[in-house]
């Protein structure tokens, strides 16, 4: 495909390394063009798709760490997940880019584009993973649905 060259309004194969005439750098610039347009893609394709394990937890709802203890010896022992409030669950979501796993709190920032990949959303990949421990809520929700 012929493009105009942006520096000197040539016209270049877009599959040129550099413009001819003045040489500009043309495959840089196609492949930002390209980057940028599947950026407003995934932008404008964000969406809920349900529940998924926690990333920080792995939806165990803690997570273990040392810390020393009145002795000052060091000791394992586990702490419960800010980041998805001890459920072991958050929000996923997807978009054009594939599957994330947003906290509840920044579900809307992610929504509205406010945020990418931060402390609030994990860029999970193309799959939604199976959850890694049955969701323990969900089946209580579920059971109760069937006694009514
Ligand atoms: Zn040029
Ligand atoms: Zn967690």
């Amino acid at each position: 495909m012929l493009i105009e060259c942006p520096e000197c309004a040539h016209s270049v194969s877009d599959r040129a390394s550099a413009c001819p005439q003045c040489g500009f750098p043309i495959a840089e610039h196609v492949q930002q063009a390209a980057q940028r347009e599947q950026e407003q893609q995934d932008l404008a394709t964000r969406s809920v798709a349900g529940r998924t394990d926690c990333p920080k937890c792995e939806a165990r709802g803690f997570v273990m760490a040392s810390f020393e203890n009145d002795q000052g010896e060091t000791r394992e022992g586990f702490t419960w997940c800010d980041r998805c409030g001890h459920s072991g669950r958050v929000a996923l979501a997807k978009s054009s880019r594939g599957f994330w796993a947003v906290t509840d709190d920044q579900v809307d920032a992610f929504l509205a584009g406010e945020i990418g990949e931060s402390d609030g959303a994990t860029y999970i990949g193309d799959e939604s993973p199976p959850p890694r421990y049955p969701d323990r809520a969900a089946e209580a929700d579920a059971k109760r649905g069937q006694a009514d």
